[in-house]
C-alpha cells in the first residue's frame, strides 16, 4: 500500500494519522437513521475491515481505517452521499430530536432542520458556517456556539448569531425572538447573503462571529433586520 498524505474531498475521504487509511462519514440528515441504515453502515465497515466507528459531535457516524483502494467500493456499497463536508461552506445541520419525541421540547426541530438543511447546506461562505437547532432552552444541540443557533420557545424560535467553539470560543448573540419557521428561513437567508457580500467584499476569511465583532453587533443586527 502506498503512503498518501492528502484528503480527497471529492470522495468524501479524510486521510488519517497513519497517512495510509481514510475516514469517511456517510450523510445522516441531522444524525437521524433507521435500523436498516445503521445495519448497512455496520456491514460495510465490517466488510472493508474498518478499525472502528465513531459517533461525532456533529451527529455523524464516521468509519475509520478504510484503505485508499477501497474508498470507491465503500461508497458504492453504502449507496449514500458523503456527510463529512468540510471547507468554507454551510455545513450539515445539527439538531436535537425536539417535539418528535422529547417531552421538554417547545418546537419541531426535525421539520425546520430538514428544511434549513435542504435550502442552505453546501452554500459557499467566507468561512465555515455551522447551524444548530435545539427544541428548548436546554440547548442540547449547543446553538450558542454555532454561527447560527436556534432555540425553541412556546412562541416560536429565538435566533442567536456569531457563536463558535474552537481556539477562541464565542457565544452567539440574540438577534430575533419568537420567529415562525418561515421567518427563520428568511432570516437565515439574509444572514448568509450579508455574510457572503461583506466577507467577499473585504476579502476577509473569518467566522461570522469575528465579522460581527469587528463591525459591532448593533450595526450588524440593524442592517440584517432592515433588509
Ligand atoms: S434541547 Fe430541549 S427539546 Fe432538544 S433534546 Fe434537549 S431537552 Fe429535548
Amino acid at each position: 500500500m502506498s503512503k498518501t498524505k492528502i484528503n480527497i474531498p471529492e470522495k468524501g475521504a479524510a486521510v488519517q494519522k497513519d497517512r495510509e487509511t481514510y475516514a469517511i462519514s456517510p450523510y445522516l440528515q441531522g444524525g437521524l437513521a433507521d435500523p436498516d441504515t445503521l445495519r448497512k453502515i455496520a456491514d460495510v465497515a465490517e466488510k472493508y475491515g474498518a478499525k472502528f466507528l465513531k459517533l461525532t459531535s456533529e451527529h455523524r457516524i464516521t468509519i475509520y481505517g478504510i484503505p485508499f483502494e477501497d474508498i470507491d467500493n465503500v461508497w458504492k456499497d453504502l449507496g449514500m452521499e458523503p456527510g463529512g463536508l468540510s471547507g468554507k461552506i454551510v455545513r450539515p445541520l445539527k439538531f436535537c430530536i425536539g417535539s418528535s419525541s422529547c417531552k421538554m421540547a417547545k418546537q419541531n426541530t426535525i421539520k425546520l432542520g430538514i428544511e434549513i438543511d435542504k435550502q442552505f447546506r453546501g452554500i459557499k461562505t467566507p468561512d465555515k458556517m455551522k447551524i444548530a437547532i435545539s427544541g428548548c432552552e436546554n440547548s442540547c444541540a449547543e446553538p450558542a456556539v454555532r454561527d447560527i443557533g436556534l432555540i425553541g420557545t412556546k412562541e416560536g424560535w429565538n435566533v442567536l448569531v456569531g457563536g463558535n467553539a474552537g481556539l477562541q470560543p464565542r457565544l452567539g448573540k440574540l438577534i430575533a425572538k419568537n420567529l415562525s419557521d418561515k421567518e427563520v428561513l428568511d432570516l437565515i437567508d439574509k444572514i448568509i447573503t450579508y455574510y457572503k457580500e461583506n466577507g467577499e467584499k473585504t476579502g476577509l476569511s473569518r467566522r461570522l462571529g469575528k465579522v460581527i465583532h469587528s463591525m459591532g453587533f448593533e450595526k450588524f443586527s440593524q442592517e440584517i433586520l432592515e433588509k
